[in-house]
């Protein structure tokens, strides 16, 4: 598992550089090319290509299809591999993207050969589904995505757990960004104020109000983590801008809190509000795993392994599924920690127990 593993970290795959990722997607297609399955190759114009993976070995028609779900591009630019190369030590897999995610992709390739040399007869077709740009926000496969879930029965997803314990991601939080853009007009600060109408000011009233939507007991978190505003001194401001990350962990408060950004009203007379944007991804809310989740912990437990769940603020492509009302569980990847980071590793020592996990779920 570490050698496939070594060789798909040292083939460097940023989101936003379509070369460098379509290779990484090419060795990814010859590793699972070894094991038969039908192999489809998405082709993108901007993004790196997306693979799909089909895998159906039962006699007749299968009765249905589980999709295993996951990403190849990672957050590090090209060259970052130089700084932090490939190392296994103590235990652990160092290295940009062995954790977020292609551990996953390993242990879903190892799953499937487990299935394959036991002769497990399955019930459903399995589709895999290795995507290039979940960590810019899928854009380009977003569709996929989707029209794929709608097809099936349940969904795996196999970004990382959380930490030592590995735990699975049973809820997400929804993700937005919404951007408000406030319109004044300039004047002169000292000669004629009276003339002037502050976009700053005003866009300080509505940062005040939006604040106040927080309630992080509920898991809704609404924050300003970009404004600008005005041009020089002497000037009253006649355009500020702020852009605001919204979370929300149901789907009732996502669209309240859309609804409120849209009702936002100037509280300056002459301003004028723009607000642009909203949530992207809806909240993956726990009933849409529990099921799958009970199950996890059934087999986990035939197999002697400690299996638990948490709440990530962060939303993934599971998001999307879940949202289709398509039972989905997430965090079934690798075991490790620092993500997005230098430290990033996986603790190698579970990569077999989780790959016999997915394998026992594909077999239900
Ligand atoms: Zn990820």
């Amino acid at each position: 598992m570490i050698e496939v593993l070594r060789r798909f970290v040292e083939i460097e795959s940023p989101s936003l550089e379509k070369q460098a990722t379509d290779r990484c997607c090419t060795a990814i297609a010859a590793e699972w090319a070894k094991y038969g399955v039908r192999i489809e190759r998405i082709s993108q114009k901007h993004r790196g290509d997306h693979l799909r993976m089909t895998w159906w070995a039962g006699g007749g028609r299968p009765r249905g299809q589980l999709f295993v779900l996951g990403h190849y591009d990672t957050v590090y630019a090209s060259g970052t591999l130089e700084r932090t190369p490939f190392c296994v030590r103590s235990g652990k897999a160092y290295g940009p993207g062995t954790f977020d995610m292609k551990a996953g992709i390993v242990q879903a390739l190892f799953a499937l050969q487990a299935l394959q040399r036991l002769q497990i007869s399955l019930r459903k077709r399995i589709v895999f589904l290795w995507t290039s740009d979940e960590e810019i926000g899928s854009g380009s496969s977003r569709r996929l995505i989707e029209s794929e879930a709608r097809r099936s029965d349940a969904v795996f997803v196999l970004e990382p757990s959380l930490g030592p314990r590995g735990l699975l991601k049973t809820s997400r939080k929804g993700v937005g960004e919404a951007e408000i853009i406030v319109h004044g007009r300039a004047s002169h600060a000292g000669l004629a104020p009276e003339e002037g109408v502050n976009a700053v000011h005003e866009l300080a009233a509505q940062i005040n109000r939006i604040e106040r939507w927080n309630d992080l007991p509920r898991g809704i978190s609404v924050n300003a983590d970009v404004v600008e505003g005005g041009t020089r001194a002497n000037v009253v401001a006649e355009r500020a801008r702020a852009v605001i990350d919204l979370r929300a962990l149901r789907a009732a408060d996502m669209r309240a809190i859309e609804r409120k950004l849209r009702a936002l009203k100037p509280v300056h007379r002459g301003a004028r509000l723009e607000v642009h944007g909203g949530f992207n991804r809806a909240p993956l809310e726990r009933k849409a795993s529990a099921a799958l989740f009970r199950l996890a912990q059934l087999l986990a437990d035939e197999m002697g392994l400690e299996l638990g769940e948490t709440m990530a603020g962060g939303g993934s492509d599971g998001n999307l599924t879940a949202a289709l009302g398509i039972p989905t569980l997430d965090g079934l990847g690798a075991v490790g920690d620092g993500a997005h980071s230098p430290r990033e590793h996986v603790i190698t020592r579970a990569m077999p127990e989780r790959a016999a996990l997915l394998a026992s779920l594909l077999a239900c």
